[in-house]
């Protein structure tokens, strides 16, 4: 942004004020950004603009649970899912069109991969919700804030797009910004371990870990990406990663699948994993997610007194854990349902002449 405001002409500082006007205020139109001089107004309007990414769809779930489908061209879409809870309001943000690790059970890797999001495309996910929750919420309070947790688990992987991800996220932690908490920030992957490393050094907030299997043979299969980076690597750079991270625990998150990884032996061989011997467990909290499903999968949601006893003996073992809630099933926005599809190729031009984009309006006022 500075770069920005010096090819402009202009000062520093100016950038600042820009930033300010557009993440924290959420405003687009250059008019309104009162404390810069009519010149620098007028050449902002020539040069720039603040705009989302055009909105698809937007469905309400009857437990609060927003989704956003937007159009990022040629075809493809990604969503953006807010979840609303007593005391914090979590938005999971997508990092890429697609994603091409291709886990068996998320209908986000059966889609393929289409491309990395830009930063802008990123950031802008939660540009939009804040602005628009914050308007429908309290109309004319611009500085209270809406989203407290923003988790990087909506589709694709974000540590295979990690030079357009950091400067997301550290937009996300900047207080000219969104301010979010590194605590209440978290990259979820699947394992690219180079860039779990990195990511401590340069951005460094709360980590999950999408482990799903005890052993590499079934990791393997459910999470391609093991074959590269296997189990035990993982988890010895997710400790590593501790070091800089806002938290002194990883969350390892476990899909449970019927008949495939929710077994005796399954959970046994999960406890020998973090707990090789008494006294000594992985510094991690397990968060059980019950499958989602969806038609391509064939595979199905453990039965819920199975997925009790298996958190139940990884309790009795002396670990934490927990299970996901799950949120927004009726309009398919609950983890691993997120497909983004557009069906309809018609190009965005054409959509929105036949109104079938939402349009939104300056400042969504
Ligand atoms: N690519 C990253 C982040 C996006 S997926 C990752 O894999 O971690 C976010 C979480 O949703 C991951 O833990 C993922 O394993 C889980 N998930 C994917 N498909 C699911 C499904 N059908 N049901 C429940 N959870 C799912
Ligand atoms: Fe990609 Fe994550 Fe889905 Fe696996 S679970 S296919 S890594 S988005």
């Amino acid at each position: 942004m500075i770069e920005f405001a010096q090819g402009l002409g202009e000062k520093p500082f100016r950038a600042t004020q820009l930033f300010r006007w557009i993440h924290q205020r959420g405003l687009q139109d250059f008019e309104q950004m009162s404390d810069l001089a009519k010149s620098l107004r007028e050449k902002l309007s020539t040069a720039a603009y603040v705009q989302a990414m055009p909105l698809i769809s937007e469905h309400t779930s009857k437990d609060g649970v927003i989704k956003w489908l937007f159009d990022v061209g040629q075809g493809n879409a990604i969503e953006t899912v807010y979840i609303p809870e007593s005391d914090r309001a979590t938005l999971c943000i997508s990092s890429q069109a697609g994603c091409a690790v291709g886990c068996t059970f998320c209908s986000t890797g059966y889609q393929g991969f289409s491309r990395n999001l830009t930063t802008a495309e990123i950031i802008s996910q939660l540009w939009f919700a804040e602005h628009r929750l914050r308007q429908q919420k309290a109309p004319g309070a611009q500085d209270h804030r809406v989203i407290t947790n923003v988790v990087m688990m909506g589709m694709g992987e974000p540590l295979q797009n990690y030079s357009n991800l950091v400067p997301a996220l550290k937009i996300m932690l900047d207080d000219h910004a969104y301010g979010l908490s590194r605590r209440r920030t978290t990259v979820s992957t699947s394992g690219v371990v180079p860039m779990i490393e990195r990511l401590g050094l340069d951005a460094p907030v709360a980590l999950a870990l999408s482990l799903h299997a005890p052993n590499d043979a079934l990791r393997d299969e459910l999470v391609p990406l093991n074959r590269k980076y296997p189990i035990a690597q993982v988890l010895e750079a997710c400790k590593g990663y501790l070091r800089y991270a806002p938290r002194d625990f990883v969350t390892l998150e476990y899909c449970l699948l019927d008949g495939v990884n929710d077994q005796e032996v399954h959970v046994n061989a999960l406890i020998d994993l973090l707990r090789p011997s008494k006294g000594a467990n992985y510094p991690c909290k397990i968060n059980l997610i019950p499958f989602n499903p969806f038609k391509e999968s064939g595979l199905k949601r453990s039965s819920l007194a199975q997925i009790k006893r298996f958190s139940d003996t990884l309790l009795d073992a002396g670990l934490v854990c927990t299970v996901r809630k799950t949120r927004g099933e009726d309009i398919d926005a609950a983890c691993g349902q997120l497909a983004g599809d557009i069906q309809d190729r018609t190009s965005i031009s054409e959509r929105r002449a036949q109104g079938k984009v939402i349009p939104i309006s300056p400042d969504f006022s």
